[in-house]
């Protein structure tokens, strides 16, 4: 039997939402276009999603290695042979403006992507979800969450990341041990003209040194160092945790009309005239084609979670061990330099940068979340 969007809901809490929805012109089983269901919506959202997460995770491996500096600046000799002079002139000029001074370019972007998940979440999904009668609690959380991400986000913004300036110089170079291989004692900030103290690194973009510097992040348009460091990485799991919870919405309210429409239990006819079962493929292609907006938010979110859940999982793992992105980029490489300057070195070291400021997880956390208690233990174990 063609497949025939069903009409006749049995409840009288979705009767609304099924008029709605049957108002919306199914195509499955009505002619060629369903037979040839394969290469779909499905397929090609999962072979991009793979696509992100192997190029991810390639680059965030090989970027401690020489590898992807090579690959980079071969790709670029590359290009520089085949675009004209003044496009690549003005390529430089946009790629300085956006990652090398301080800009809004990407918090309006930020902004602007949040708004469009959350106009189309409360457009489409959070109506059709009220009238197949979900809890409003549920419909609410990822507004509660977009809230506590957007104080995060502006915390992380405004919130000096730990400026050294020649009135907290001294007391800043009292706080973390000099390591003699990334952070020599006596070094000095030759733009700032000032003492480096430990694990401090002068930013370009925002020139300046910061105390515990971690990296600038253009997506908050601030360095991020030992005082924001807190919020960033709830900053970070907020925004992961509500882009899963726009996800998990989408998906139920996707799922409930395929179940409430018996749309997995009907058939459809293939090229030969035989009655198939509709699979995942074609369930999937259907909605995308009744409810483009929803499915396409849906690949969206899903996508952002997983990027997001990638760097979150990599924030935390260094908060753990109490290492900054700048120590876990940095640490190897200058280990290996120290190495090979110092004549006679004992072969028995080890290979790798060693840490020697983690002292155990709750210690790690606490001075990420008490930097100023953290600076004080420190003040306080020297005197
Ligand atoms: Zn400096
Ligand atoms: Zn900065």
């Amino acid at each position: 039997m063609p497949l025939e969007f069903p009409v006749n809901a049995g409840r009288r809490n979705v009767r609304a939402a099924r008029r709605k929805l049957s108002e919306k012109e199914p195509y499955v089983g009505r002619g060629p276009r369903t037979t040839s269901p394969r290469m779909d919506f499905l397929v090609l959202f999962l072979f991009y999603l793979a696509a992100v997460l192997v190029g991810g995770a390639t680059i965030c491996v090989c970027s401690r290695t020489s590898y992807l500096r090579g690959l980079v600046r071969g790709g670029t000799q590359v290009f520089s042979y085949i675009i004209p002079e003044c496009l690549q002139r003005a390529m430089l000029s946009l790629v300085h403006y956006l990652f090398h001074t301080r800009n809004y370019v990407f918090v309006v972007l930020h902004l602007t992507l949040q708004g469009m998940v959350y106009t189309e979440y409360t457009w489409e999904v959070f109506g059709y979800c009220r009238d197949l009668g979900f809890s409003l609690c549920y419909l609410l959380l990822p507004y509660l969450l977009l809230v506590v991400n957007l104080a995060f986000f502006t915390l992380s913004s405004v919130t000096d990341p730990g400026a050294i300036t020649k009135a907290n110089e001294l007391l800043l170079l009292q706080v973390y041990e000099f390591d003699e291989v990334m952070f020599p004692k006596d070094a000095r900030c030759p733009t700032c003209d000032l003492r480096k103290p430990a694990r401090s690194k002068h930013c370009g973009v925002c020139d300046r040194c910061v105390h515990r510097f971690d990296h600038h992040c253009v997506w908050v348009n601030n360095c991020i160092g030992a005082w924001n460091a807190r919020y960033f990485l709830l900053y970070l799991l907020t925004l992961t945790a509500s882009a899963a919870a726009v996800a998990v919405v989408s998906t139920t309210l996707l799922v409930r009309v395929v179940v409430l429409s018996d749309l997995h239990l009907e058939t459809r006819v293939d090229d030969l005239g035989h009655a198939q079962v509709i699979d995942i493929f074609l369930l999937v292609q259907y909605l995308f084609l009744t409810f483009p907006r929803i499915v396409f938010l849906l690949g969206f979110v899903v996508m952002l979670s997983f990027l997001l859940g990638g760097f979150l999982c990599f924030a935390l793992y260094l908060a753990a061990t109490n290492q900054t992105t700048n120590e876990w980029y940095r640490g190897d490489r200058a280990w290996h330099q120290r190495c090979s300057q110092v004549a006679g070195a004992p072969s028995a070291e080890p290979q790798v940068y060693r840490n020697i400021h983690s002292h155990g997880l709750w210690s790690n956390l606490g001075e990420i979340f008490l930097p100023a208690a953290a600076a004080a233990h420190y003040e306080k174990k020297r005197t």
